[in-house]
């Protein structure tokens, strides 16, 4: 039995966590027996919903529907609640995983693929757990350093690290069990995803397709790590045999002999789902490596498995049906988007499906039994294609979309990031809404002038800067436009109303039987809205942007609902007042009259204390226009400045990173354009260069700034220990 009477404001090792000052309940009927006991098995997952005061998995079922039967917080009562406590979190970048809630303990990833454990009756924490990823690995990292949160199966927590690691630790103590590499360490795979435990499998894929690998998902035993069982998303080396008799088949769709030598991408590095009744796991394909199909597949053909969602058995790793979103994807088009079951009332009955709405921009319905495609909609103004053929269950793509068959630069929606990225989208069995969090952006797709293949970063195959003057037109549209959370009924595949976001950018979404939707947004909020209507009902501060999705749990009989916070960048207006992370990441945790506050002002911190010597601005450009920088540096500035914009032993000018001009457009642009410093050695690069190519280079050095003080700050965090 635990103790009812605790302190409600809590040290929580060096960093303090806020508390309010609510009475709270003594009714303890949740309270597990053994605190942290991760005791989670194949009954309890099939039967979350006997006790929705848990959060068992990320995105709470094997559904994945993020959808919680609690509704003691309900549309008539969400104007009550309060931010009950909350804790710091030591890193400054992305942070997007999902609490779980399992047994006492709250258990939840940051970025570098940390994981912090607390008590949720004491609020305090238990442990943590810093894998020690080298932190040149964000070089591999496409789009930051982030983790989306733990399994919990058989007394353990399991985790996928940034560097390709699979770790099981023990869920009383945060000590390694074990700690498996998944991947090849000299290969750019990275692991951002959730493990998925399938009756004492843990299954697990990686990340890495803009650089140069190959997709697989692998199943591993929970209790030694042995690995099991792995499928292979692509064909590799022609040379050998197949490693599953379905790549012969796939093989056929795929040509030249390049995509092998490069691994062909098709990384499996979000969404998957599993279904118990059909003994199937679903899994989501990324895109090819490169994008630009022409260089990777010259002549075409689908290319198998890329962009896909593929059924295997979880016992054995065997392919059971696929359907392939985009073939001969060309744009980046993942289909790793989260993957999610429902049983769904049509007017002739009720169907099992498996729902996706992946960066294409089509809301697909598939049959959960057989992959038979019940229905794929545009759930945003995509510009690619003009709908999916019912008969063939292709899509009908404009000619000029494939920049690489034209040879002319387009502009098309989505770019890159696509229609819907990872942040989750929920489905609630009350309303039969599936909650959507929407992205518009356009962006031009043009071929290289020349494709070299590039060991250090990635590999597009694309020239970010070969539309810019398609950009620059008068009327034209690029960048980010838009973003809203769009309710979709999923049955009739068509929209049914939509929240626009104030701020451009997307964050996930959790639904409840309260007839509520959570979510928080860009400008530094926290909100619930009516799941019927999508009203506004209450909103919170959050002083950091939020693109987690949040989960919602009991403790002592009342309902919680807790969200990491903190992304790239301060919310407009918004100081720091964390001060072990520029970008505000916190847990907050909210509770009916919950009555505790947010610092207003930056605890006092010396740097030179803490020993970081570089201060770089926050990284607030997109990722395009980072890979963009990126791939400008290289060809222009490398030489002199050094690889990756760190000097090297035979590099003549400085090092970027520590260069004064980082904040300073207006300073950089002459500098780096004009010739400000001509006399000194820097020659203008305005003749040959568009400013959009100068700017993007100012943000890949920026990040690379971030990297190096990320780095710093680690060796610093190390020291102290
Ligand atoms: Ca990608």
């Amino acid at each position: 039995m635990r103790k009812l009477v605790m302190s409600l404001c809590v040290a929580t090792g060096a960093l303090v966590s806020g508390c309010d000052t609510t009475a709270r309940s003594a009714d303890a009927t949740e309270a597990p027996s053994v605190i942290g006991a991760a005791a989670v098995n194949t009954e309890r997952l099939l039967n979350a919903d006997s006790e929705p005061g848990s959060w068992l998995s990320a995105a709470r079922t094997y559904d994945e529907q993020r959808f919680s039967p609690l509704d003691q917080i309900n549309d008539t009562n969400v104007k009550a609640l309060g931010l009950s406590w909350y804790a710091d979190i030591d890193t400054e970048r992305g942070q997007e995983s999902t609490p779980i809630i399992v047994d006492g303990v709250m258990y939840l990833t940051t970025a570098w693929s940390m994981v912090k454990a607390y008590d949720i009756y004491t609020r305090a924490k238990l442990w943590e757990y810093d894998p020690d990823v080298t932190k040149n690995k964000a070089a591999d990292a496409c789009c930051d350093v982030v983790n989306r949160g733990v399994a919990a199966w058989n007394g353990k927590i399991y985790l996928g690290t940034l560097d390709g690691r699979l770790v099981a630790l023990d869920g009383k103590t945060g000590k390694v069990i074990w700690d498996k590499q998944t991947t090849d360490i000299n290969l750019p795979y990275t692991i951002t995803g959730v493990p998925r435990i399938v009756k004492g499998k843990v299954i697990i894929g990686n990340g890495g397709a803009e650089y140069r690998v190959r997709g697989y998902v692998t199943a591993y035993d929970s209790e030694t790590g042995e690995q099991l069982w792995r499928w292979y998303t692509v064909p590799g080396d022609p040379s050998k045999p197949y490693e599953q008799p379905e790549l012969a088949e796939a093989a056929k769709t795929w040509k030249g002999d390049f995509y092998w030598q490069i691994g062909g991408g098709g990384t499996v590095w979000d969404g998957m789902a599993y279904d118990a009744d059909l003994d199937t796991i679903y899994v989501g394909t990324g895109n090819g490596n490169p994008w630009n199909q022409a260089i990777r597949s010259p002549g075409g053909g689908d290319n198998l498995y890329l962009s896909s969602i593929v059924a295997l058995d979880p016992n054995t790793g065997k392919y059971k049906w696929h359907y392939q979103t985009t073939p001969g994807e060309t744009w980046d088009y993942t289909a790793t988007q989260p993957i999610m079951l429902a049983d769904l009332n049509y007017p002739e009955g009720k169907r099992r499906v498996v729902m996706q709405a992946p960066k294409n921009g089509f809301f697909y319905v598939l049959d959960a039994k057989d992959g038979k495609l019940l229905s794929a909609e545009k759930f945003a103004p995509l510009t690619w294609a003009s709908h999916v053929d019912m008969a063939t269950g292709r899509p009908v793509e404009y000619p000029e979309a494939r920049y690489e068959i034209t040879g002319k630069p387009v502009i098309i929606k989505p770019g890159a990031l696509g229609m819907h990225n990872w942040h989750p989208m929920a489905f609630s069995q009350d309303t039969g809404l599936v909650y959507i969090p929407v992205q518009i952006a356009a962006a031009s797709y043009a071929g290289p002038k020349e494709f070299k293949l590039n060991l250090q970063g990635t590999n597009t195959g694309t020239d970010f800067s070969g539309g810019a003057a398609l950009c620059a037109a008068p009327g034209a549209q690029c960048g980010n436009l838009e973003t809203y959370i769009l309710a979709w009924d999923p049955v009739k595949a068509k929209e049914v109303w939509r929240i626009k976001n104030d701020i451009y950018g997307s964050t996930g979404i959790l639904a409840t039987s309260g007839n509520l939707i959570f979510s928080g947004n860009h400008k530094g909020e926290f909100n619930a809205y009516n799941a019927t209507t999508g009203e506004k009902l209450w909103t919170a501060p959050t002083q950091a942007r939020v693109v987690a999705a949040p989960s919602t749990y009991m403790v002592d009989g009342r309902q919680e609902v807790a969200i990491l916070v903190g992304a790239r960048g301060l919310p407009e207006g918004q100081i720091r007042t964390n001060a072990y992370s520029a970008n505000n990441s916190r847990l907050l945790v909210f509770r009916a009259g919950g009555a505790a506050a947010l610092p207003t002002a930056m605890p006092a911190v010396d740097p030179a204390r803490l020993g970081v010597t570089i201060d770089p601005p926050l990284l607030t450009a997109s990722n395009e226009t980072v890979f963009a920088g990126e791939q400008a540096y290289a060809a222009n500035c490398a030489l002199c400045h050094g690889p990756n914009a760190v000097p090297g032993a035979g590099s003549i000018a400085p090092d970027l990173r520590y260069s004064g001009l980082l904040p300073i457009r207006n300073g950089w642009n002459p500098t780096v354009r004009d010739g400000d410093r001509a006399q000194r050695g820097m020659p203008a690069f305005g003749a040959t260069l568009p400013v959009e190519t100068t700017d993007a280079i100012l943000a890949y050095v920026i990040k690379r700034a971030n990297d190096e003080k990320a780095e710093q700050e680690a060796a610093v965090k190390k020291a102290a220990n």
